[in-house]
């Protein structure tokens, strides 16, 4: 009983005029959707030069159910920090942040660490973090995904006051199905997300550890999001490709 979550993850696609003409695009079908299903939210995550004109296109017709991310924010509150923007900027327009994802860790160099003190930067800010895991190609075929998994999520997810333990969100997104068109096996992500859940108990307690989402992300699309939503232990999806099309529409509809 678990409010399901279906992000859309633009990356770096869409500026402010393509965002504005695409949100115009699926907001009424989506807005629809998300009236007749209650129990979805739908949080939109574009570029961070697009989130003002998506906003805007939001707050012409207000949804319960939609709402606004960022992709990323540094952990700093303010001052000489070229290029970064804070966990109270993203506040300004947004309600939730995509922490961790692998390109970030991959192209970023982004530590379990960095992500740490992102982490509790969108937490005293009031911001849902989405904080992404998951183990490359090698690791998995090399059996060492559990080992991998425990690792970022007890080190990305280290320090949280007890009152904060609810109020994350995590992906299991394997670097293997990311935009490779191979979603992982429901099975294989059931798994993994039990593991998460479990591994998330013993740092913070069997209650926080039922009350966050965990949701699954790689290669995510209208046709199969429905296998992954229909498990229990499956929260909802984190969507990059997908996002990016009308199907979105569809993919949401398909996750109830
Ligand atoms: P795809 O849905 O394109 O595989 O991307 C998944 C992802 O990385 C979402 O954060």
């Amino acid at each position: 009983t678990r409010t399901a979550i279906i992000a859309g993850n633009w990356k770096m696609n869409y500026g402010p005029r393509q965002a504005a003409d695409f949100v115009k695009q699926i907001l009424p079908a989506l807005a629809h959707v998300i009236r007749t299903h209650p129990h979805i939210v739908s949080i939109l995550c574009p570029p961070d030069i697009s989130l003002q004109v998506v906003r805007d296109v939001l707050d012409a017709q207000p949804t319960r159910g939609i709402e606004l991310g960022a992709q990323n924010l540094y952990f700093e509150e303010k001052g000489a920090y070229t290029g970064e923007i804070s966990a109270e900027m993203v506040k300004e327009l947004c309600s939730a942040v995509i922490l961790g994802h692998s390109e970030r860790r991959t192209y970023f160099a982004e530590t379990d660490e960095l992500v740490n003190k992102k982490l509790l930067a969108a937490l005293k800010h009031h911001l849902l973090p989405i904080v992404c895991v998951g183990e490359t190609l090698q690791q998995y075929e090399s059996g060492q995904t559990s080992q991998i998994i425990e690792q970022q999520v007890r080190h990305s997810l280290a320090n949280l006051q007890p009152e904060q333990a609810g109020q994350i969100v995590i992906a299991y997104e394997p670097l293997w199905a990311i935009g490779s068109g191979k979603a992982a096996t429901v099975d294989d992500a059931v798994k993994v997300i039990r593991q998460i859940r479990q591994i998330y108990s013993s740092q913070y307690g069997s209650s926080a550890a039922q009350a966050i989402r965990i949701l699954y992300g790689g290669s995510v699309t209208a046709d199969n999001i429905a296998a992954f939503t229909a498990q229990e232990d499956i929260d909802g999806a984190l969507v990059g490709g997908a996002s990016l099309k009308a199907e979105f529409v569809d993919l949401v509809r398909n996750s109830s």
